[in-house]
């Protein structure tokens, strides 16, 4: 039976595909497709590591028996014997191998593939005892994959092999089935590892349109809804879905006269790309002559390519983080981030790149087990500089990485999230350190040009003072949105309360450009605002001249900016600010 679920388009177009559902805590699995003749090899692997945690499980129960009269010991015992039975319960191993013979998974991911399929009739059991039994699953699961990290797995993904779409369904037979991914929550990290995965779209059950998850699935350019609430639970693996990332819906098990229709807008999506492509090497200039200038946000250096194919002049915003997150603790040291930084240096040929400082916390926990959680309020924690200032063997580090690769090419240096003068201070206190430190080892570097982010209120009404001490601005309209308004950008219940058209934003944003303007010195937007097609004519208006955004969003910017004559729209501007509901005078 179809049906739709509803959440929040954060990026646009429409995928067509089969639910592949993942548990959050096991995203880390590798997700490809392995040839037939491989298949044998994937549940060898499956075998060894199931066979040797078992021998693992036996190992303990016979030293419980060696240490007899502890009372804990029969409960324990009692709970291993769970464990082994469900090592070898029938329905878990024959479920994997129809996800590796069948549809060609390897055997990481046919292994949570079908834990899904368990997990939920677990869920479904009246009795409460075998509905806790879960817990158990997922625990015995956890340790084969782990187990299987010891058993060699192929270097090179092998390419997907082609998968049929089943009888009745309106499309085109011999094309490749593509996959979609369904979970309750995705972290920035997993998000980024998917980048390189076989999947054509996402859903999740939370998030915000500008939470971090939200903002990788756009720069992978792949339709995506987030905050679809219960998604995760009830759409199930291998479900037929499309989302709509337009509207933000997702219909599940679709009739063919709604798939051809999704087939046809899908083909529209191309042809559209296709034409906007033309652009590519076209100057970004007004019809009055403007030059604007679109720069590309970037997660990782391999990003470079995007950026240049969309034809951005320069990276405006590289999000140092995402080098820190999902390490284990084990963060990048120098000279791991000075080849990063260096990659997208080279990567960029001469075009300038902004490098931001690691702006972790909030929505981007470096681990997922040092999660949010553990702090109250965890966006007006210790993140971005804070947490920076707070470690400064490792800010220094950073520092001293960016600055070596600055000897190499044009880099910005952007500091994230200042609210006080005295970090402000601070922070340049700790870069002449780094300089001193180079020096004192003979090191090479090169020079920078110092920025600050705005995304606090507190830092857009003291701006000209920021103006002081900066050579620009870059102004962070996703947190300047959260903060100004008090909305949770990663919380979808609020969503509908995070309006970049507030009066009170658009004076902050306004009194940013306005006072880097008096002052002769560059201002950008780097937050989504930037790549939003929708707000370019407001912002000009309000005399942007430079746009950081997802390399998939430069060219439908440039479009707009080339039909815009910026003379006309300062009074559109003018008007926006000084109404009480902006938003009503940009759609009259
Ligand atoms: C912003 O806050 O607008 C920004 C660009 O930084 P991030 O989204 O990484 O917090
Ligand atoms: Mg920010």
């Amino acid at each position: 039976m179809s049906f739709s679920v509803h959440g929040i388009a954060v990026s646009s177009g429409v995928a067509i595909g089969r639910a592949v559902l993942v548990a959050s805590s096991r995203v880390d699995v590798a997700h490809y497709f392995v040839d037939a003749d491989q298949t044998e090899r994937e549940l060898n692997r499956v075998r060894v590591a199931r066979d040797e945690v078992v021998a693992e499980v036996c190992r303990v129960q016979q030293t419980l028996q060696e240490m007899p009269g502890k009372d804990g010991h029969v409960e324990l015992a009692a709970l291993l014997d769970v464990h082994l039975m469900l090592l070898q319960d029938e329905h878990l191993t024959d479920g994997v191998k129809h996800w590796i013979m069948d549809r060609r998974y390897n055997a990481e991911w046919a292994l949570t593939a079908q834990l899904e399929v368990v997990a939920r009739q677990f869920d479904e059991m009246e009795d409460p005892y075998l509905r806790e039994r879960k817990a158990d699953l997922e625990q015995v699961v956890e340790r084969v994959l782990r187990a299987m990290r010891g058993v060699v797995s192929p270097v090179v993904q092998p390419p997907a092999p082609s998968r049929k779409a089943p009888q009745g369904l309106l499309l085109d037979d011999t094309i490749d089935v593509p996959l979609i991914l369904v979970a309750h929550d995705l972290s920035p990290a997993d998000m980024l590892q998917f980048k390189q995965s076989v999947f054509a779209g996402f859903v999740t059950d939370v998030g915000g349109k500008t939470s971090h998850t939200a903002i990788v699935a756009r720069s992978m350019d792949i339709p995506a809804v987030v905050g679809a609430r219960s998604a995760s639970q009830i759409i199930e693996q291998d479900d037929w879905i499309i989302i709509d990332g337009e509207a933000g819906v997702v219909i599940v098990d679709p009739s063919p006269i709604i798939l051809a229709e999704y087939g046809f807008r899908q083909r529209q999506t191309e042809v559209e790309r296709e034409r906007l492509s033309r652009l590519r090497s076209t100057p970004s200039v007004t019809l009055d002559g403007e030059s604007v200038e679109l720069l590309a946000n970037i997660e990782e250096p391999k990003d470079c390519v995007s950026a240049l194919r969309a034809g951005a002049v320069g990276v405006g915003l590289f999000r140092s983080e995402f080098l820190f997150m999902g390490r284990q603790g084990n963060l990048p040291d120098e000279e791991e981030q000075y080849q990063a930084y260096l990659a997208a240096v080279l990567g960029m040929e001469g075009l300038p790149v902004t490098i931001r400082t690691v702006d972790v916390g909030a929505d981007k926990p470096l681990d997922r087990s040092r999660n949010a959680e553990d702090h109250l309020n965890p966006a007006l924690g210790l993140r971005a500089i804070r947490w920076s200032l707070a470690e400064p063997a490792m800010f220094l580090t950073q520092l001293r990485a960016i600055l070596r690769a600055a000897a190499h090419g044009p880099v910005n240096l952007l500091i994230p999230m200042l609210a006080h003068v005295s970090e402000i201070r601070q922070s340049l206190a700790f870069i002449d350190k780094a300089r001193g430190q180079l020096n004192a080892k003979g090191q090479l570097y090169g020079p920078v040009k110092i920025g600050a982010m705005i995304e606090v209120p507190a830092a857009a009404l003291m701006v000209d003072v920021f103006l002081k001490y900066f050579d620009y601005l870059s102004i962070g309209t996703n947190d300047l949105i959260q903060y100004t308004l008090a909305i949770d950008r990663v919380d979808e219940s609020v969503s509908h309360l995070y309006d970049p058209m507030h009066p009170a934003v658009l004076q902050l944003v306004a009194r940013t450009i306005e006072s880097g303007r008096a002052q002769g010195k560059a201002v950008s937007v780097c937050g989504e605002l930037a790549g939003d097609v929708t707000m370019t004519r407001l912002l000009l208006g309000l005399g942007l001249r430079s746009f950081s955004m997802h390399p998939s969003q430069v060219l439908a910017v440039k479009q707009q900016v080339l039909r815009c004559d910026t003379r006309k729209l300062q009074a559109l501007a003018r008007a926006a600010l000084a109404a009480e509901e902006p938003a009503l005078v940009m759609a009259g």
